[in-house]
């Protein structure tokens, strides 16, 4: 099984110290995924500690010039990989920025330019905020030619193809349903579509059903498949309902990868490099 760390949030408003205190005793063995909003709009929805910050401007991540040189410096060492997570992380009417927000063509590009400046590194992987795209979000990061890990279907949402290649995928998604309805393949699976590639993520909140998250992580070790553990650093002192924190449940996750020689600890190129119709 390959098993990879999705940490969603750092941005402008992030300090050092938040993330050190999450991964410092594990990048120096294993790879963090860190997905990175390169202009984030603090906002007030109540659903991460950096929304405690008042404010309705977006504020570019080299002002935090810190925690630029702090990942800058983990991103030079191969301990911290990066994604693009949205542009200003906002949801507009109450919906995901990519399913909801205006120009996302010209921002993704943008973005992607932008982190890939200030932090000198290549980004190929795009997070999706709040885990959704809508058909504007989904053209736009196939057009700034980005993988995506998120659990939606392409093709459901595609209505008629909108050219030959979009057919194509259409088909390439429709085989991957059927095949893994008739249990012929595995759900932790990358999806190797013509114009991009997508991988699902499992969840590691407040409100994870631990009991299911341990039997996903069981099922994804038999069928040698990829678990991509998605969290947040700023949750990680919060508790689930059963009492643990979801910092526990990380590491205790962790601890499982580590201990199984099946596990290997991967990073998204990893998984793109080795994935396959
Ligand atoms: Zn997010």
């Amino acid at each position: 099984m390959k098993f990879v760390i999705r940490d969603d949030d750092p941005c402008a408003i992030t300090r050092p110290d938040e993330l050190e205190a999450c991964w410092g005793s594990v990048w120096g063995e294993i790879p963090v995924c860190l997905s990175v909003t390169p202009f984030r709009v603090p906002g007030r929805e109540g659903e991460t500690a950096e929304a405690i910050e008042d404010g309705n401007e977006p504020i570019p991540l080299e002002e935090n010039r810190e925690l630029v040189a702090y990942l800058r410096d983990l991103i030079a060492a191969g301990r911290v990989h990066v994604a693009m997570h949205g542009y200003h992380h906002t949801t507009p009417g109450g919906m995901p920025e990519y399913v909801a927000a205006g120009d996302l063509r010209d921002k993704t590009l943008h973005g992607r330019q932008y982190l890939e400046r200030l932090l000198d590194c290549e980004i190929n992987t795009f997070v999706p905020p709040n885990n959704g795209l809508g058909l504007e979000g989904f053209a736009a990061v196939i057009e700034a030619k980005m993988n995506i890990v998120n659990n939606q279907p392409y093709g459901r949402l595609l209505g008629i193809p909108s050219s030959p290649v979009a057919a194509a995928d259409f088909l390439i998604g429709a085989q991957y349903a059927l095949r893994q309805r008739l249990g012929l393949r595995s759900r932790f699976s990358v999806n190797a579509y013509r114009q991009f590639k997508q991988v699902p993520y499992q969840t590691v909140g407040p409100s994870t059903n631990v009991a299911v998250l341990k039997d996903a992580f069981e099922v994804c070790r038999l069928e040698n498949g990829i678990f991509v553990m998605a969290t947040h650093y700023h949750a990680f002192e919060r508790k689930l309902e059963t009492g643990e924190r979801v910092g526990e449940i990380v590491n205790g996750l962790l601890e499982a990868g580590r201990a199984a020689d099946d596990v290997e600890f991967q990073t998204y190129d990893q998984i793109w490099s080795g994935a396959s119709r």
